[in-house]
């Protein structure tokens, strides 16, 4: 949905304009997490990184020039600005300065791309929105499961972000969080979605919609299985058991923020935003076949352990 300058353009056509209030969770722009990842790894293995970094900065400063004509204007600067502090973070992560800052500088490298998005898509929506940082009010911390939110500290961040800022429309950075001790963090790959169900049980939303560029949960993957279809709803429990089983769809732990309060959740295509998508929710009514969805785990191994002790 953040593919170039255009998509990123269309962003406001998909916020509803009826809405009490429109908290918006970007992720970065298509493919500059991988690239992110990419360029941390080269500079721990001591390779040039300056050139993926200079095309990723290239990049986001020409998405910019859709959006502010002059290259001196505050986008560009404040773009250049996340580049310079990019640069600075990648060098000390070659040069293995301060080991104990390793784990959030890279956090903090990888969750570049949401800061820059988030820039952009503001710059995008109008001067009346407001741009919030998560890692300023999202606590989290890290368990075998993935990131566990302390929804207590972020519910009390956020209720002080409001006071300062006022009940407007915000364009929130997905992914990235910090822990209890204020250190960088991010919510694991993917996590965007998941960051965007967080805020919808911090904002009391009435409505989640994720928007991607898939018409919603399909039967099964249509790369494995071509007849696939796009399914109208289903239950939380069986997006999860979807999800937790390998469908890309949605992050395995997506639905737990908003399950809990029962909040709605639509999965729409922004290519396509025409059509209708998935309505994920408490109950759904039965589908046309009894199997709603097949998903699949590549290379799994089954050891069977047989002995006298055993049943
Ligand atoms: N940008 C992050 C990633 O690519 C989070 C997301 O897009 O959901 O993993
Ligand atoms: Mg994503």
């Amino acid at each position: 949905s953040l593919a170039d300058a255009a998509h990123i353009g269309r962003l406001a056509a998909l916020v509803p304009a009826d809405a009490r209030l429109r908290p918006v969770v970007v992720s970065a722009m298509a493919g500059t997490t991988n690239a992110l990842v990419a360029l941390g790894d080269a500079a721990a293995a001591g390779v040039d990184w300056k050139p993926g970094w200079e095309a990723l900065r290239q990049r986001h400063l020409e998405t910019a020039d859709a959006f502010e004509s002059e290259a001196g204007g505050p986008l560009h600067v404040t773009l250049e600005t996340e580049f310079a502090a990019l640069a600075r973070d990648l060098q000390d992560h070659a040069s293995g300065v301060d080991p104990h800052a390793h784990d959030a500088r890279l956090a903090r490298i990888h969750g570049c791309g949401e800061q820059l998005s988030s820039r952009l898509a503001q710059a995008a929506l109008g001067p009346d929105w407001h741009r919030l940082d998560a890692r300023e009010v999202l606590v989290v911390h890290a368990a075998e499961m993935g990131a566990v939110v302390d929804w207590d500290a972020s519910r009390a961040r956020l209720a002080t972000w409001r006071l300062a800022h006022g009940a407007r429309d915000v364009v929130i950075t997905g992914f990235v969080a910090r822990d209890a001790d204020g250190r960088d963090t991010t919510l694991g790959r993917n996590g965007s979605d998941y960051s965007a169900a967080i805020f919808a049980n911090l904002f009391d939303a009435d409505a989640l919609t994720i928007w991607t560029d898939v018409d919603g949960v399909l039967s099964a993957d249509p790369r494995l299985v071509p007849d696939a279809v796009c399914l109208d709803a289903m239950s939380y429990a069986e997006a999860c058991e979807l999800a937790y089983f390998g469908a890309k769809v949605l992050h395995p732990q997506t639905l737990a923020p908003v399950q809990s309060r029962g909040t709605p959740v639509r999965i729409r295509n922004s290519r396509n935003p025409a059509a209708p998508g998935t309505l994920i929710a408490l109950e759904a009514a039965p589908a046309a076949s009894p199997v709603k969805g097949l998903s699949l785990v590549r290379d799994v191994a089954v050891l069977e352990l047989v002995g006298n002790g055993l049943v």
